[in-house]
């Protein structure tokens, strides 16, 4: 019980208690173990294969020949292969292929393939809990049904793949009570198809996946206005899978800022401020940037709480392109173009998040605002969870971005604030023995 008394001698000391979590060394540990060396030799090897499009070849010649998105499937499977070895066994290297096609951008019937790696979780009740982090190793040129001009995609996306690996090489040396997926997926530039396959099978297993960091073009392009010190994370507002019940409690109530997508941005703020990963999230309230989509909005459409982390200035001379030089002008997304830095801080953040998000007990459960009676002090309840040492009502301003005040609810499952639920926002999260953080959920009004 030492760590509770810990916690809540925190909460007493002040507010930052809500800006920065308890650091523990061990994920500590692990994120300084994230290499840049490690994230370019991934990249530059993914640029090997020439091509990844999804529609380049797979059969066993272009695989000994190290090229198309067979060999790169192949290669991708056999590192995480490697760091199984290195935790003795302790990924599920798996895969999830299906046929799709004749559809638009995949002409002819065409076999995608996730590769995957599962670090299950070490307590048999939480390791129900999911969180994913994801990448896609396809890749295109100017033309999209090209399959054997270079598409080298060092940027878009080598840059998330190797994210994806980089957090399974140095979280694999930890054990976690949730289960964390490291996720590459293909055919993302043909229109989500992988994504979308992978988070159907999830949504239809009834995986209970909490949240997914879907990174696609995190390279830190290196054109002259590029920040460095700040990568975006986008999150939608509405939810993609709210039925008009939903959508009717958010139009009335003011909820359009507090998906299960937001407060995962804003747990990812958090994470932030408490360990040193060196890169800071420009939290971006929509779903993606103008024109253009991503694999998060996949898991969004299943139901699930998923943001995507991109640099915060791209460069479109370097997506997309045939690799050429026109009037001085080099276009291709090339690897001398990606700053392996800013790849490995952004890998930092995200396996600071996934750790915290594992380390801590599930969300409290149905909660609730009790809405009965017209009165000016504001009571929540909630189920308890496993694990859970004691529970933390946050609230805000309808207009402020993030959770700014934060209360201990002990080990309670009910709450009365001297505060009117007209003015604030509330949420609930569970606190583990050692601090640790759930994800906050926001309450339903109950009658
Ligand atoms: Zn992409």
């Amino acid at each position: 019980m030492i760590g509770c008394l810990t916690w809540f001698s925190a909460i007493v000391a002040g507010q930052d208690a809500l800006n920065v979590g308890p650091v523990d060394p061990k994920i500590a540990a692990a994120i300084s173990q994230v290499s840049a060396t490690r994230i370019q030799s991934t990249i530059e090897k993914l640029v090997s294969f020439q091509t990844r499009s999804t529609l380049s070849a797979q059969n066993t010649a272009s695989i000994a020949a190290g090229r198309g998105i067979g060999a790169a499937r192949e290669w991708i499977k056999s590192e995480f292969e490697s760091y199984s070895r290195d935790c003795g066994g302790c990924l599920e290297v798996k895969t999830d292929t299906f046929t799709e096609g004749p559809v638009e951008r995949i002409p002819a019937p065409t076999e995608i393939t996730n590769v995957y790696a599962v670090l299950k979780g070490s307590d048999p009740e939480s390791a129900k809990r999911i969180v994913v982090v994801t990448g896609h190793y396809d890749s295109r040129n100017s033309d999209n049904l090209n399959v054997t001009d270079p598409a080298p995609g060092a940027n878009d996306d080598g840059s998330g793949t190797a994210v994806s690996l980089e957090c399974a090489r140095v979280l694999s040396k930890l054990k976690f009570p949730a289960t964390v997926i490291f996720l590459t997926v293909a055919g993302e530039e043909q229109g989500l198809n992988g994504s979308r396959h992978f988070a159907k099978m999830a949504k239809d297993g009834s995986w209970d996946i909490e949240a997914v960091l879907n990174n696609d073009i995190v390279g830190g392009d290196r054109s002259a206005q590029q920040d460095t010190s700040v990568v975006r994370v986008f999150s939608e507002g509405l939810p993609a899978a709210s039925i008009e019940a939903d959508l009717k409690l958010i139009r009335n109530l003011g909820g359009e800022s507090d998906s299960a997508s937001r407060q995962l941005a804003r747990y990812i703020a958090e994470v932030d401020r408490t360990y040193d990963v060196g890169i800071k999230p420009a939290l971006t309230f929509r779903l993606d940037r103008y024109l253009r989509g991503g694999d998060h909005l996949s898991f969004n459409q299943q139901g699930f709480a998923a943001v995507r982390f991109t640099e915060y200035r791209e460069d479109y001379n370097h997506q997309h392109q045939n690799v050429r030089t026109e009037n001085g002008v080099e276009f291709g997304d090339l690897p001398k173009f990606v700053n392996y830095d800013y790849v490995a801080a952004v890998a930092r953040l995200n396996a600071a998040t996934l750790a915290s998000l594992a380390s801590a007990p599930a969300p409290p459960g149905k909660v609730h605002l009790l809405t009965k009676e017209l009165q000016n002090d504001s009571t929540l309840t909630w189920e308890a969870v496993p694990n859970a040492a004691g529970y933390e009502v946050l609230w805000r301003p309808t207009t402020s971005p993030g959770w700014d005040h934060v209360q201990s609810a002990g080990n309670a499952t009910r709450s009365t604030i001297p505060m009117s639920k007209d003015n604030v926002i509330f949420a609930v999260r569970s606190v583990g023995k050692d601090g640790q953080r759930s994800l906050p959920v926001v309450p339903v009004p109950e009658r």
